[in-house]
């Protein structure tokens, strides 16, 4: 009865290596080579299935010897099958050659001839003899060096195979893992049962290693079948998923994250396995733009910068719908474009375009845009504003007596020392040459005056003996306010300064004037 079971279980098994073998030939056009050595692994598994089965159904010694030889066809040359398929899918192609084939398949065969010394050189199997257990010859004998080689040789096989597939499950992408996984457990089962039989576990001294490798075998088949792991879509996917300069996340339609690449791990540690399968806003909770971007369902974009180790990094967060090929909705990809680069060279291209490059403060086109956003809101909200323009005195004499380079020590000292005057609110630029102005919001003609009056004499006050300047700069200042409610242009405010700055000019220089501007006075 058991002896019918064990044979019965064994003729299946290899009824099903068969099958599968055949489906995963048929398959090879979309899966590429590597399904032609599962398909021949999976036929070396049948082989010895079958011979085993035949062995357990013999009734004569001789017969259990020929059945032996037999299986040793499978035996042998399952391990090399087995490996090159490995070495396929986990991308170490480079390995495969004829050279390496020559080796692994000529040492398989020199152990596939050894066994078949069975019965009368016995190279491999010493003392060959049959017990009868329930009916069933188990067949034994005393392992011979050759027998040892050949099983340490299949073993260092499938360790080695074993240690691949480990690695690439270890750093296969989220969503592959599963697939990894399904081939990783096929190629541990065969261990287990090594393990079994090696310490004497095993039912009636039966060799289960056949239904072993019959299991993973099976396990190997569905992961093509279910899972379609011999595609190379999946490895190509891994390598540009993964080799992509961007990081980026996948989320299904409920904002699940059902996948992610390696770059996003370097920038959010958080995001590693465990956070597959959980809502992207709670994983980004410490992140609340990219947790109100997640939650929007919107397809945008946004800036972001996040602390790497102390370094501030910027990237644009890209949010887009995944379709699929039917145009169907099926959930959202968000990449994180790597934008400090180009942030730290816009920030130059702004801080050149927008400041004055000898002396760091606003440039003329800067001060003037600031100025009208300002006088905007004071006339909105009808507050009083000044300006005030101020020109170096005699200046180019300065340039002719200590020479150019000294003239900019100057021009640098003196944006300097009015800066320092300056509240937060204020506006300061140059205008050109040597001559700044001044934006001052709330204040009036008065205090627009004593402004200037307090700045003129700083300047007055500057000491520049240490660059060898052992003269006083003095400046000129022209002060103008308003304090109307009617609207008005800039440009109205700075002439009237200038027309005070030309008085202070030709009444002496180093002082200060003042030109209120009223509507009515402009504009004749
Ligand atoms: P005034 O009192 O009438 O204003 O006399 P001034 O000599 O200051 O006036 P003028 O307009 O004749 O000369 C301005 C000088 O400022 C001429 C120019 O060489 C100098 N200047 C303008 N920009 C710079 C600069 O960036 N660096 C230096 N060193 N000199 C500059
Ligand atoms: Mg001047
Ligand atoms: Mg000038």
């Amino acid at each position: 009865m058991i002896r019918l079971i064990v044979i019965s279980i064994l003729f299946l098994s290899t009824i099903i290596l068969v099958s599968l073998a055949i489906i995963t030939i048929s398959k090879r056009k979309i899966v590429g080579k590597s399904a032609i050595y599962l398909a021949c692994c999976l036929a070396a598994i049948s082989l010895y299935c079958f011979g085993y089965g035949l062995e357990l159904s013999s009734n004569s010694q001789e017969e259990v010897i020929f059945w032996v030889r037999f299986e040793h066809i499978g035996i042998q040359f399952l391990a090399p099958f087995w490996f090159i398929f490995v070495l396929y899918q986990t991308a170490h192609t480079k390995w495969i050659n004829i050279y390496s084939k020559t080796v692994l398949f000529g040492i398989a065969f020199f152990f596939y001839f050894c066994s078949q010394t069975l019965g009368r050189l016995n190279w491999m199997h010493k003392n060959p003899r049959i017990n009868w257990v329930h009916g069933m010859p188990i067949f034994d004998y005393d392992a011979t060096p050759i027998m040892t080689m050949a099983v340490v040789y299949m073993s260092l096989l499938v360790i080695t195979c074993f240690l691949l597939l480990t690695m690439l499950m270890i750093h296969s992408a989220p969503a592959l893992k599963s697939r990894t996984l399904i081939l990783w457990i096929g190629s541990f089962i065969p261990w287990i049962s090594e393990l079994i039989y090696f310490f004497g576990f095993s039912l009636y001294d039966l060799d289960i290693a056949p239904i072993a490798f019959t299991i993973s075998g099976i396990i190997a088949s569905i992961g093509i079948l279910k899972y379609n792991i011999l595609t190379v879509v999946p490895l190509a996917r891994s390598l540009i998923f993964d080799g992509m300069r961007d990081a980026a996340l996948v989320l299904n339609l409920n904002g699940e994250i059902i996948d992610f690449n390696y770059r996003l791990t370097k920038i959010f540690p958080f995001v590693n396995h465990h956070a597959v399968g959980k809502l992207a806003s709670d994983v980004f909770a410490s992140h609340p733009e990219i947790q109100s971007l997640l939650e929007s369902n919107k397809i945008s974009k946004i800036e972001i910068s996040v602390n790497q180790n102390g370094i501030i990094h910027f990237y644009q967060v890209n949010q887009s719908e995944l379709n699929d090929r039917s145009g169907n909705k099926v959930g959202y990809v968000v990449t994180f474009y790597f934008y400090t680069e180009i942030k730290k060279l816009v920030n130059k291209l702004e801080e050149f375009a927008t400041h004055d490059q000898l002396t760091g403060v606003n440039n003329r086109r800067r001060f003037i845009e600031l100025a009208e956003t300002e006088i905007k809101r004071s006339i909105r909200y009808c507050r009083f504003f000044a300006v005030v323009l101020f020109d170096l005195d005699h200046f180019k004499q300065i340039n002719d007596r200590f020479g150019h380079l000294a003239g900019d020590v100057v021009l640098k000292a003196v944006a300097r020392t009015c800066q320092e005057g300056l509240r937060s609110s204020d506006v300061f630029g140059r205008f050109g040459g040597e001559e700044f102005v001044f934006l001052l919001p709330e204040t009036n003609l008065d205090d627009g005056q004593f402004f200037a009056e307090r700045m003129r004499s700083a300047i007055q006050n500057l000491s520049l003996l240490e660059f060898g300047i052992d003269t006083n700069i003095t400046a000129s200042f022209g002060v103008t306010s308003y304090e109307s409610q009617d609207s008005i242009e800039l440009e109205e405010m700075l002439r009237a300064a200038d027309q005070a700055l030309y008085q202070a000019k030709f009444t002496g220089r180093n002082r200060v004037c003042s030109c209120p501007v009223e509507k009515s006075n402009l504009q004749h």
